[in-house]
Parts: C-alpha cells; sequence; structure tokens
C-alpha cells in the first residue's frame, strides 16, 4: 500500500469505517473521535484476560483458598444443563436462572432482567462464561457473566478489551468499529525504518495497534504498549523540535554582546552565579549569528524573570523589540508590573496586551510596535499572536510556562517569530534523563539554586484526626493577616458505562488506569470542600478557583487573592502556575496521595514567598511506606531537581512526563499510554532515537525521513491544545 494512501484513509472520517453509520459516528464525537486514525488510537482502558478457562473444580478450590467467598473474574466453559426458568420478581424485574456444567461440577448463573438469554442458552450449548464466581451455601454462582457462544477451535479473543464509553456507544460498538479501521488501514503505515526497530527490539506499528485492542496475548500487549507510548513520545518531541528548533537557522537579528553594568545596576539585589551563567549563555547566543532556541528551566523563585529581563534588555539594546508571553492574564500582568519598573528605569517602554486590553490602548500599543525606530517590550497572553499584532523589528521571543500553551499557539508565534530568537522559560524541573524527551532540540539552562535568603516552608503530613487544629491553624494565619492556600486534585470526569455492558470492575488488567494510588479513598471538590470550610471558618474569607472555570473568572479569583480580598483559597492546581502572592504564609494540600512529588514541591513553592514563617500541610490518610517515603523526600529536600529525580525512580518516566511536559497536550490517549510507562527502558530508546534522528536531519528533511516528518506534522496538528 502507497504511504500517501494510507495517510489518507487515517484522514478519513469514522464513518468510511465499515459498519459506522451516522448515529455511531455522532456517539463517536462526543468523545473526540471524527477520523479513522482517531478510531485507531481510541485506546482500550482495560482488558479482560478470558485466555485461561479453568474449570469448576479449580474455581470453587479458589475461593475456598481465598476467604473472600468470591474468585477473582475467570473463564470457563460450560455448557447448559437445563431449560432456562425466567420470573417476574416484581414489576419490571424479571430474573433469569440457567444451570451450567462442565465435567468437574455445576454451577448456577443469574441474569437480572436480559429475559432474551433464554433464547441463546439452548440446553446442551456451549458458552465462555466471564466472571466473579461466589460460593453461596457451597453453591457455586456466578451474577450477570458475560458469556460468548462457544466451539471447540473457534476464535474467541483471549483478552477482550474493555473501552471508554459515552451515551450511545456500547462495548460491542467500539470493538467493531475499532476492527474495521484496523482492517481498512492494517493499523496505518509504519514509518520507522526496520533497522531501527530491530535495534530497539519493538514490534511493528500496525503489530502493535492489533494487539492494543485485540491482544494476542499477555505479552503481545506489553509489546504493543512499549511501541505505541515509545511512537507517543517520539513523536511529541520530534514535534517540539520540528515545530519551534530551527537549530541551524542563521540569524538576521545579531545581537552584539554588551556591558551588564547598567542592568545589574538597576536591579535591587545580586544575581546569583546560575542566573549570570544562564544570562552569559543566552548573550552568546544573541551574538553568535545563529537563532536561539533555549529554555530556561528553573525552580518557582529561583529568579527566572530577572534572566528573561537580561535577554531583553540585550535585545532592545542593539535596537530590536521583544515580545514576553504569559499564559494566563494575570501573570503578563504581574510580569508587566514587575518589568516596566525596571526598564523604565533603564529607559525602555513596556506595553500589556492582554484580551481585556481597550481599543484605543491596542491602537496605540500597535503603532508603536508596528513602527519600530524605538524598541519596545510587549507583555502579554497569547493576545500576543492574534492576527493583528504585527511587529516591525521583533528580535526576542520570550515564553513564559510553555507548556501551558498549545503546540498550535506556539507554532503561531514561530511563525510570527520567523528568524526571531526564541527563550523559553518552565518552572518544572524535569530529570535530565527525560530532558531530550520533554524539550526536544531546545537548548538548556539550568537555574540551579535559590537566591539566598529564602526560609524553608516547615513540611508537615498529617491524616484527617487533624481536622480540627488545622482549621484553627487556618483562622489563626488569617487572624495574624496572612493568607491561605488549599489545594484538592482535580476531579476527572470518567465515562458512564452502559445498561448491558461489562461492568468495567470486572477488567483484570488495567494498564491504563488513570486514578493514582489509592482509588479507595473519596476525593474532595474544590467546590464542595470551600462551601463546607465557609462554614468552618466563620471569619474567612473563602472563595475557590478550579480548571474548568472560564479564563476571565479564574483571573478574577487569582486577582482578588493577590490583593488580599480574599483570605482562604481553594483550588485545583490551577494555581500551580499561579501568582506571587508573598502574603500567603499556610498551603494545605488535600488528598496528597494523589499528586506527584515535583507537583506537590512546586505546590510549596507558593509559599515562603514573603518575610513571614510559611507552612506546607500534606492531608491524607494514605497509610503504607510509599506515602511515608514521599513525605520524607519532601521535608528533606528543597531542590527541584532532586525532588524529580526521586519522582523518577518511585513512579517511573510515565506518570512524569504526561504531568509535567508537552505530553499533556496531546489528548487523553496519549496520556493514559504515557501513563502506563513504568520502567526506563522506552525512555532510553526515545532519547537514543531522537539524538541520533536530529543529530543526523534536525528538521527532518532528508528523504529516509519523510514518513516521520508527515507523522511528526500530523500529531502536532491534531494537539492544537489551549491555554489552560
Ligand atoms: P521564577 O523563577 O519563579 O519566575 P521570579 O523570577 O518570579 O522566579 O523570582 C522570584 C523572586 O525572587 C522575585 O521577587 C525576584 O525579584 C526575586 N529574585 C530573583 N533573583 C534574585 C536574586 N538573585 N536575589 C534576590 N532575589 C531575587
Ligand atoms: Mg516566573
Amino acid at each position: 500500500m502507497a504511504v500517501g494512501s494510507a495517510v489518507e484513509k487515517l484522514n478519513m472520517p469514522v464513518t468510511a469505517a465499515k459498519g459506522v453509520g451516522p448515529a455511531r459516528a455522532a456517539a463517536f464525537s462526543r468523545v473526540g473521535v471524527t477520523t479513522v486514525g482517531d478510531l485507531l488510537r481510541y485506546y482500550p482502558r482495560a482488558y479482560q484476560n478470558r485466555e485461561h478457562v479453568r474449570t469448576l473444580a479449580e474455581i470453587r478450590g479458589s475461593i475456598n483458598a481465598g476467604g473472600t467467598g468470591r474468585s477473582e473474574p475467570v473463564s470457563s466453559v460450560l455448557a447448559v444443563a437445563s431449560e432456562p426458568m425466567s420470573r417476574m420478581i416484581r414489576r419490571g424485574m424479571t430474573i433469569t436462572k440457567i444451570r451450567l456444567f462442565d465435567e468437574t461440577g455445576t454451577c448456577e448463573a443469574t441474569f437480572f432482567n436480559q429475559p432474551y438469554v433464554r433464547d441463546n442458552f439452548r440446553t446442551g450449548a456451549q458458552f465462555r462464561i466471564w466472571g466473579r464466581f461466589e460460593l453461596e451455601k457451597s453453591r457455586l454462582t456466578i451474577n450477570s457473566p458475560v458469556w460468548e457462544p462457544y466451539v471447540e477451535g473457534g476464535d474467541l479473543l483471549p483478552i477482550v478489551p474493555v473501552y471508554p464509553l459515552t451515551r450511545g456507544l456500547t462495548q460491542k460498538a467500539v470493538a467493531q468499529s475499532v476492527a474495521a479501521a484496523i482492517s481498512m488501514t492494517g493499523g496505518g503505515g509504519e514509518y520507522l525504518p526496520e533497522e531501527v526497530l530491530s535495534r530497539l527490539s519493538l514490534p511493528t506499528h500496525s503489530y502493535a495497534v492489533r494487539n492494543i485492542h485485540f491482544p494476542e496475548s499477555v505479552e503481545a500487549l506489553g509489546a504493543a504498549k512499549d511501541r505505541l507510548s515509545f511512537d507517543e513520545l517520539l513523536l511529541t518531541s520530534l514535534s517540539l523540535s520540528v515545530s519551534g528548533g530551527r537549530r541551524n537557522e542563521l540569524s538576521k537579528t545579531v545581537v552584539p554582546k554588551t556591558d551588564t553594568a547598567p542592568f545589574t545596576g538597576a536591579i535591587p539585589f545580586t544575581l546569583t552565579a546560575s542566573q549570570k551563567r544562564a544570562i552569559a549563555e543566552i548573550g552568546a547566543d544573541l551574538s553568535g549569528g545563529k537563532v536561539m532556541n533555549r529554555i530556561l528551566v528553573g525552580d518557582v523563585g529561583s529568579g527566572k524573570t530577572v534572566v528573561a529581563a537580561a535577554a531583553a534588555y540585550f535585545t532592545m539594546k542593539a535596537g530590536y523589540s521583544v515580545a514576553l508571553m504569559a499564559p494566563t492574564e494575570i501573570l503578563a500582568t504581574q510580569h508587566f508590573s514587575d518589568l516596566s519598573a525596571l526598564f523604565d528605569r533603564l529607559g525602555y517602554k513596556c506595553f500589556l496586551l492582554t484580551g481585556s486590553t481597550g481599543a484605543a490602548k491596542r491602537r496605540e500599543i500597535s503603532a508603536a510596535i508596528a513602527d519600530g525606530s524605538v524598541p519596545v517590550l510587549l507583555i502579554g497572553t497569547h493576545a500576543l499572536i492574534s492576527p493583528d499584532v504585527t511587529f516591525s523589528r521583533l528580535g526576542l521571543a520570550i515564553i513564559d510556562e510553555q507548556h501551558r500553551f498549545g503546540v498550535m499557539q506556539r507554532a503561531a508565534l514561530a511563525e510570527k517569530t520567523e528568524g526571531v530568537h526564541t527563550l523559553v522559560m518552565s518552572a518544572t524541573p524535569i530529570p535530565r534523563t527525560l530532558s531530550l524527551i520533554a524539550y526536544g532540540n531546545l537548548d538548556v539552562s539550568r537555574l540551579d539554586e535559590l537566591p539566598s535568603g529564602r526560609q524553608p516552608v516547615d513540611t508537615f503530613a498529617v491524616d484527617e484526626s487533624y481536622r480540627k487544629r488545622l482549621n484553627a491553624f487556618i483562622e489563626k494565619q488569617v487572624g495574624e493577616g496572612h493568607q491561605v492556600y488549599v489545594v484538592c486534585p482535580a476531579v476527572e470526569e470518567s465515562p458512564v458505562p452502559e445498561k448491558g455492558d461489562d461492568p468495567l470492575e470486572m477488567a483484570d488488567i488495567s494498564l491504563f488506569d488513570l486514578i493514582g494510588p489509592d482509588p479507595e479513598l473519596p476525593m474532595k471538590s474544590a467546590v464542595e470542600y470551600s462551601e463546607r470550610l465557609k462554614n468552618e471558618l466563620k471569619n474567612c474569607r473563602v472563595s475557590f478557583v478550579h480548571g474548568r472555570m472560564k479564563p476571565a473568572e479564574k483571573d478574577a479569583v487569582m486577582t482578588a487573592f493577590a490583593r488580599g480580598e480574599i483570605d482562604v483559597l481553594v483550588s485545583t492546581t490551577v494555581i500551580e502556575v499561579g501568582v506571587n502572592v508573598p502574603n500567603a504564609t499556610l498551603m494545605i494540600v488535600e488528598n496528597a496521595e494523589r499528586f506527584g512529588l515535583s507537583q506537590l514541591h512546586q505546590l510549596r513553592g507558593r509559599v515562603g514567598r514573603g518575610p513571614a514563617k510559611s507552612y506546607f500541610v500534606m492531608v491524607s490518610d494514605s497509610k503504607g511506606e510509599k506515602a511515608k517515603d514521599r513525605i520524607e523526600t519532601l521535608k528533606r529536600s528543597r531542590d527541584g531537581y532532586k525532588i524529580a529525580e526521586a519522582d523518577l525512580r518511585q513512579r517511573g518516566p510515565g506518570d512524569i512526563l504526561s504531568e509535567n511536559s508537552v505530553v499533556r497536550q496531546h489528548g487523553q490517549s496519549t496520556l493514559s499510554l504515557i501513563r502506563a510507562l513504568s520502567d526506563s527502558a522506552i525512555t532510553d530508546k526515545v532519547t537514543e532515537c531522537v539524538t541520533r534522528i536530529l543529530g543526523d536531519d534536525p528538521t527532518l528533511e532528508k528523504p529516509e525521513n519523510e514518513k516521520l516528518r508527515d507523522r511528526v506534522l500530523a500529531m502536532a496538528k491534531r494537539s492544537s491544545g489551549t491555554v489552560n
């Protein structure tokens, strides 16, 4: 099959797959599946392993040994002993009982409200039954089992996928549609050379696609998962390089090396050694004749802004304008208020452009940047990349918290800044071993120390029994005029299973378990929780902010908090990329077991910013060694990199990449795959592959990389992320 036609097929609407009509297509579109390629990527959330058939005697034995009265989910091949019996037990409720047997014993299956099963279960017919068996008064029973007609030597799947569903989709419908998409496309074309696959011992792409949906065996499923995670990571990191990185491009903007004394004289502190080093690296890039593509990574509070300001200063001094883009209005505003004072002293003009900038001000700004005779620093949100903003003589684009912007927004910026030096800033310490995957071919500058004089934040872990004392502590802090953050995990919506579908809890292979550790513990939602706190804390002004609020609403709440109009802010992790509120002295994290170490560390960085003593309290009912280990790591270390490395050891690369990097813009299916990555073998392979490919062909322009390039561009297109 020609590659072109394979790609075309992947882009066809779902209705092109056999058996997918308009109604099913409409249901699929609700879960974001609109093309045949999307169907291939609609990965199961779990699997039922029906491969190993047990006899009834074995099942009975396992229940007796287990002591819970119930078996694990198992399959068994059973024949119907006698005519099924149906009866109405009350209005609208029928039960059907069927006696089943094999050569080792008998059991009774009960079906609720499925009178039609009578017509299928003819005496003597054989079925593969899957579910949890129970012992009731030494009789073996099973409720609402999954059943499939069994033929000796037939082709029942050994491992059955369990898909996430939505209204209008059943397990059967999804499986059929996916199977149709696979047979139509062969699973999508291979784009990696044979030689690479065998060197990294990875299966082919089409094998992986077939086996992620309909695994031949547990081993095949593992190999499929490895290959597809490998693909997602590889394409993600290459898409960064291709959309943002133009490593060897010559620059039209040469910023000569300049005396830094006026700049250092205008800031109210002495630069740290790593700030000096980063500024020197940037200075060398700007004057070097090639386009800069650099990322500045440093913990919250490590002082990235002043490094960016130095870069802006060099550039403006050479007569070019600078754009600084931040992911939220409040961050842009904060940068503006910090930097406009500094650049005022240095004799340069700053502007702020956001969604709420008025028309008159917009016109003034447009005129100033289009003129270009006087360099300016334009600070703003993604309003900066709107089409009516045209720079003349733009020399440098700075992007704060780049992972908050979608690939498309970054691509739009890249287009606007063709040939322009680019500096991105990130507060996410990614372990060095993962940095190539997370940052692509960007050059990296690291701020690995905090400015001196910061006082450490006292870190505690408590359980529910401390609730009263905790509330009293909040009131004490507020009484002293301070402010408090309360952080709850974001509640992920899970699709509701349709009636008649296999219950998901019966899945026994859950490679893509999206829920973190201890799923049993109840979660506190920000909204409910803030209601409760409002009642409990009579003397505090309590408000909340969460990820599903509109950006303008979020900004309004954050601004009110920053102004001191709110005492206690309950939030989901939106404040991770938050604001600087030096008056906040206490942060409480609920369900702390649900957060990664690095996330907790970043949250902690939100307090301890002012002169007053600050506290970080993790609330969790999770017992267990792992939880204790995590707390200890956080108590001991204040170094984001050390914590990230510990996080990597404790949870594996999947969680870290999916939480912290660009990976998170690439949709739910990618996320679950990447999270399923539990060891570093795959990330090592990706790193090796990226190094080789980019070392040889950084922009993927060589003919042998054409297929790969197509894939990378297709991926960048799919993940048109938004700011959030
Ligand atoms: P981040 O890296 O999180 O963006 P910021 O740039 O906002 O950190 O800096 C945090 C705070 O530290 C700011 O108030 C800034 O003025 C201050 N700061 C930055 N560098 C230094 C330094 N070398 N010495 C003292 N304070 C500094
Ligand atoms: Mg910052």
